[in-house]
């Protein structure tokens, strides 16, 4: 640990901080504002602004450096999900908007892969839609989207993980994309952590979705932040169902509860300029030397393998694998998680497909090395 008072605030609580090696997980409070961000954040408290025309000049911002048609902020890029489907479901239309979550009268379904069902699919039901799947575990064809489709269909959803093996049985985003617009509905895309390479941050709209997410948790903007890209048409809709409609134009949608400051949405501007005009070599050759860290007292030990993961895309580069073989070390590696969660200071990490996934991304400074010091401590007993 670098400074004396790591975590004391919370201490003074009588809670306990931990070590981050799990990396931008939301249960452990995702991510830190940088430094950029946290300026920008000041700096917008000195006056009060018009919510309304705030979030239209912000948007217009992060639209126009990332080249979308448009852009709006949100509470996270959960909440960007649900206003969507809302405004998949009752458009602009202020009689519906307030009907909502009641959906009567709307196509109020989601289509959504069986093989893509994942955690966050439950925010695209928060404004009263349903998430109907399409295909089955096994895969799915182009004739199981095209069944799908009906009067019923507000959208269809697709999910996109581009640091992550491409899944061959799942239609793309090409395709779904070509067989929604044929039928006359929109396409939704989940592409919160899709921010690096750069070319892939906004592309999905680009390539003709008509909505995706962003994750600003992922790319040092408040935790609790995130933003919609998409259509002009869609981001309008967007915005009237958001708390800012609610406010400022007396029609009480479902977004109410989906609030941000003013300071947050400074926040997410600022971080958005940064990526955009980040060393990005830097950043990811700061992640690998934290990861070789972490490996380095891991070398040559019995009973484990650790090897650096080599992954750049999205929003956390690197990091490290480390499989455990219990008849050696006398442990499994969901125990090797409890150990280092019970130790002093606390190491939170989790494991994926039977190995320990180590990420760099929430590790402050001098904490690589003790990560990787307490695995090599546990594991030679
Ligand atoms: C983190 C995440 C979300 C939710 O984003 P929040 O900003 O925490 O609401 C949604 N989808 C994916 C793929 C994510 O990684």
């Amino acid at each position: 640990m670098t400074t004396n008072d790591w975590g004391s605030i919370y201490k003074e609580m009588g809670a306990k901080p931990v070590v981050n090696a799990t990396g931008s997980v939301t249960l452990l409070g995702g991510s830190t504002p940088v430094a950029e961000v946290k300026a920008a954040m000041d700096a917008a408290d000195s006056a009060y602004i018009p919510l309304i025309e705030l979030e239209q000049v912000a948007g217009d911002r992060i639209a126009e450096m990332l080249g979308v048609p448009a852009a709006y902020i949100t509470s996270g890029a959960g909440s960007a999900l649900t206003l969507a489907t809302a405004a998949f479901m009752a458009g602009t239309d202020d009689a519906k908007i307030e009907q909502l979550p009641d959906t009567t009268g709307m196509p109020n379904e989601i289509l959504i892969q069986k093989r893509q069902r994942y955690w966050y699919d439950r925010c695209l039901e928060l404004a009263g839609a349903k998430l109907v799947e399409y295909g089955d575990e096994n895969g799915t064809t182009e004739d199981d989207l095209r069944n799908a489709i009906t009067d019923r269909t507000a959208a269809v959803h697709q999910v996109m993980y581009e640091q992550n093996p491409v899944d061959p049985n799942v239609l793309t985003l090409e395709q779904v994309i070509a067989i929604t617009h044929a039928a006359g509905k929109p396409v939704s895309v989940d592409a919160a952590g899709q921010i690096y390479p750069l070319e892939n941050f906004g592309k999905y709209v680009k390539m003709g979705a008509d909505f995706q997410c962003i994750a600003a948790k992922y790319m040092g903007a408040p935790h609790s932040t995130g933003f919609a890209l998409g259509t002009k048409e869609v981001i309008d809709a967007i915005s009237r169902h958001s708390f800012v409609g609610y406010e400022t134009r007396r029609i009480r949608g479902v977004g109410r509860p989906h609030k941000i400051d003013r300071q947050e949405i400074m926040g997410v501007v600022a971080a958005v300029q940064r990526w955009m005009t980040l060393n990005h070599e830097d950043r990811l050759s700061t992640a690998e030397g934290q990861s070789q860290a972490i490996l380095k007292p891991l070398q040559g030990i019995p009973g484990i393998t650790a090897e650096l993961n080599t992954n750049i895309m999205g929003h956390q580069p690197f990091g490290v694998f480390i499989t455990v073989d219990p008849d050696v070390v006398g442990f499994t590696v969901d125990d090797l998680v409890d150990k280092l969660r019970d130790g002093d200071p606390s190491i939170w990490t989790r494991v994926q497909d039977g190995r320990l996934v180590i990420h760099v991304f929430g590790l402050g400074e001098g904490q690589a090395e003790l990560v990787g010091n307490a695995i090599a401590k546990i594991v030679k007993g």
